[in-house]
This record gives structure tokens, sequence and C-alpha cells, in this order.
């Protein structure tokens, strides 16, 4: 949606006479943060996205997700707590597309799904396929340039383990995960060790399983856990309902939940057209993370599939970067191919040295300098950096108050308000809870 929001935005002022298309499979927008529940409101399987569940809280504080030309005390006119529950950070969003000059709902082609891209070499445009879910008839357009914003959370990455196929409860990845009230009073497993199998494992624990093991594959999560969650090393074999975890202790369980990450995928693009997806980082032949280079074309972008701990205002500066290059009003900009490619070279290098959080901060920061200096979008996002940190403090010291915590917007000063309920004890994550 950023980037319905910006290309409107920038296109407008020139009055330039663009088609802007969007096809979204979903039925509406939102992406992610829509609640996707299978049986009740998606028909079809190919329609299925969002991996967001009932009671999923936004696991960084709102201020470090704010947009500078639309501030969540604008939205809500007045100061609400730091980190609000998935519906109220969906509301936010809504908001700001809704406040653009275009009406962004009309051009989002709802239940489309993207089947084929194609690139063709004759005239430097792209064919794009579509279809309607749940209709097997296709309709091709052509266009000049395409934006890839799927996002990274796509396809499960499932682990295989010796003697899985005999354990008779329930196993699900994170991705299918719906509602920790279907977990209660149960023994759980979960598989991973980062924000999916944390999230999972404290919800599931704050909605009655009975008890939680976390299991990690090159180190643990280490939090001081509340009663009931333990975390344990990889899981060596499973045999029925008994897991035999690599430090020879075995237990019993009655559901597995892998919270083994996704694998970026972009099934549809042409295979020449697609990014390496293990390299998440700094994604290998995107120049500045988002002009594919793997081509002999620079009108293929790509949105999104950084692994940075910026989100929003991220996908916001991306979207107005794209469209000013677009429109060739970005200094320095087009370079030509072999700049691109020694420039991402440059950037892989800086990359692989990167291990903890407070390197991907720094990193990120640069790369979020130069975009803002290529754009003139306001550098006071870098701001964040600080909310970033003291955040990083706070989960490490106490996982079950973190979200207590109050931060001050960067933008309008204001410090959030104090939520009515620790996040430990609230049971209820409807916006009007939320706001009361
Ligand atoms: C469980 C979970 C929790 C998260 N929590 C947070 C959080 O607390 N804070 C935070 O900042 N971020 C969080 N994130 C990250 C989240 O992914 C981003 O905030 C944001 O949703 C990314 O936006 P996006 O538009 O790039 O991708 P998405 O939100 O994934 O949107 C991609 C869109 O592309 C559509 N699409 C995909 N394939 C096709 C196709 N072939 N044809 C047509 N349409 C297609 C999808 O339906 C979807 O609407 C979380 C992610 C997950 C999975």
């Amino acid at each position: 949606m950023s980037a319905l929001y910006q290309l409107t935005k920038e296109f407008n002022k020139l009055n330039e006479d663009t088609v802007i298309v969007c096809y979204e499979k979903q039925s509406t927008w939102g992406g992610h943060w829509n609640l996707q529940i299978p049986s009740e409101n998606v028909r079809f399987k190919e329609a299925m996205h969002s991996a967001m569940y009932k009671h999923l809280w936004s696991n960084s504080p709102k201020e470090c997700l704010e947009l500078p030309d639309y501030t969540f005390y604008h939205h809500f006119g007045k100061a609400v707590p730091s980190f609000p529950p998935r519906e109220v950070l969906r509301d936010y969003m809504e908001g700001r597309w809704k406040q653009s000059q275009c009406d962004l709902f009309k051009l989002v082609n709802g239940d489309t799904l993207v089947k084929n891209v194609t690139y063709n070499d004759s005239d430097d445009t792209f064919s794009v396929t579509t279809s309607r879910v749940g209709d097997n008839r296709t309709a091709t357009q052509i266009f000049s340039h395409v934006i890839v914003a799927v996002g990274r959370y796509t396809t499960p990455n499932v682990p295989k383990f010796t003697g899985v196929e005999s354990f008779p409860g329930r196993i699900i990845h994170s991705r299918d995960f719906r509602n920790p009230v279907d977990f209660r009073n149960q023994r759980i497993l979960v598989v991973g060790a980062s924000y999916s199998a944390e999230d999972i494992a404290l919800t599931c624990s704050k909605f009655g399983a009975k008890r939680v093991t976390v299991s990690w594959l090159t180190s643990p999560i280490g939090h001081r856990w509340p009663e009931g969650i333990s975390e344990r090393p990889l899981v060596k074999h499973i045999d029925g309902n008994r897991i035999l975890f690599k430090d020879g202790h075995i237990e019993e369980v009655d559901s597995i939940i892998w919270c083994t990450g996704y694998i970026a995928e972009f099934p549809f693009m042409e295979s020449r057209l697609a990014p390496n997806p293990t390299q998440v980082v700094y994604p290998k032949g995107l120049y500045k993370g988002m002009v594919w280079t793997g081509c002999n074309t620079n009108k293929l972008f790509y949105m999104g599939i950084y692994n940075l701990l910026y989100t929003f205002p991220v996908f916001d500066l991306q979207a107005l970067w794209i469209s000013r290059y677009i429109m060739n009003a970005i200094p320095n900009e087009p370079r030509p191919l072999s700049d691109m490619i020694l420039h991402i070279e440059e950037q892989f290098i800086k990359t692989s040295g990167l291990k903890s959080f407070y390197d991907y901060l720094d990193y990120q920061a640069l790369v979020i300098n130069m975009l803002c200096t290529d754009t003139g979008y306001t550098k006071e996002i870098l701001k964040f950096d600080d909310l970033f940190r003291t955040w990083l403090r706070q989960r490490y010291d106490d996982i079950l108050t973190h979200r207590n915590h109050c931060y001050r917007s960067v933008f309008t000063g204001t410090m959030s308000a104090k939520p009515n309920t620790p996040w430990w004890e609230a049971r209820d994550d409807s916006k009007e809870a939320f706001l009361r």
C-alpha cells in the first residue's frame, strides 16, 4: 500500500497520465495485518496469506513504526499505549491510506492472483498473468514497470525430524496458528528461537497452555520465562508423543508448532527475475535493496524483502524512492548496470560480518540515511535508533513486562499513554478495549 500511496502522490504532482494497477489475492488491503481465519472468510486456499493470529500484539513500540506524515496522535486524536494489538495497527495503516488524495482502495484489484511475470526482452516490458481467485481462466497485461511487494513471509520452512510421522497430535507451522485458545490445557512443543517462537510460546502460556517447551537449533532465546515455559536444545527424534531432545531429555507433548520461519519465494516470477531467497539482510541482485539487476532492465523492483528491524517507515521510504526513480527524479540515478552490481557487492561484504541486533541497527541506519539523502524523506526516522535500542534492552530485562513501557514519538514529542491493562493480563485484543 505504501507503493500505491507514494506512486499516486508523486505522479499526481506531475499530472502524469500514468496507469497504476495493483493485484492483490486477498479480498481487501492489509496484507499480513488482516486476520484470515480459513473456514470463515477465506474460501480459497490460494488467497491465504496472513500468518497473524488472535491476541497478536505489536512486537515493537508503535513509535518505531510511525509514519512522519501521519502520526498515531493524529490518527487516534489522543496519546495511546506503545504496544497495540494487530487490529489497532491495521486501523492506523488504513487511516494513512485513506488520507491519500487518491482513492487507493479503487486501485486494489482484490481476489486477483498474480500467476506469472515474464520479461519481454524485445521491448523492455513485462507480461503479467493473473487469474481471479477460484477461477482458472487467466488474463495477461503488459506493463513498463513492475513492483513486487508480496512480503518476505510466504512459504513456510518446515523442518524434518525422524519419527515425526508417528506423532499422534496436531502439527502446524506458525503460519497456520490462529488462536492460542485452541491450545488451552495442552503440552506444546515449539520449535524455533526467533520472534514467532517467543510470541507463540508466551501467548499460548498466557491463554492456559499446560506447558510449553521451546526447542532451539543454535542458541536458546534465553528470557526469564514465566512458569510453564522452558527451553531445550534441538529435537533428536520423535516417537509417538514422546520427544527426545539432543540433551537426552524426553518429554510428552500434545501438539507441535514449527516456528521455523519462511522461505522468501517468488514462484510467480520468471526465474531470471527472482532474487535469491536466502539472502535477506542485503538481498543479492537488488541494487539499494530494490532494483533488480539480474536481467537487462532496471524497471523491476522489490519492496520490503530486507530483514530489517525498521518496518513501516522503511517500506514508505522504499516506495518513495522507487516512485522517484521511475520518474528519473533521483540525483545520479539511474546508474549503469556495472555500477549497480559493484554497489551490491560492497553492501554484501558489509553485511556478511553483522552479528548482533545492534550491528543490524547500525547498518540499517546507513541504508536509511542513503535513501533519505536520495529522496529528501525526513531523516528524523533515524531517531528510531534510540527507541529500538531501549526496546531491545527492555525485552531482555523482562519479556513479560516490556510491552507495558511508554515511548515518546519522534515526530510529535508526545509520550504514549500507559496501557490500561498490563500485556500479560490483557485478554481482550480489540481496538475498543485497547483505547478504553
Ligand atoms: C506473525 C507475524 C507477526 C508480525 N509482527 C510484526 C510486528 O509486530 N511489527 C511489524 O512491524 N511487523 C511485523 N510483521 C512483519 C510484517 O510482515 C510487516 O509488518 C508487513 O506486513 C510487511 O508488509 P508487506 O506489504 O511487505 O507484506 P505483506 O503484509 O505480507 O503483504 C503482501 C501482500 O501481497 C499479497 N500477495 C502475495 N502473493 C500474491 C500473489 N501471487 N498475487 C497477488 N497478491 C499476492 C498478499 O495477499 C498480501 O496482501 C509480522 C509478520 C508476521 C508474519
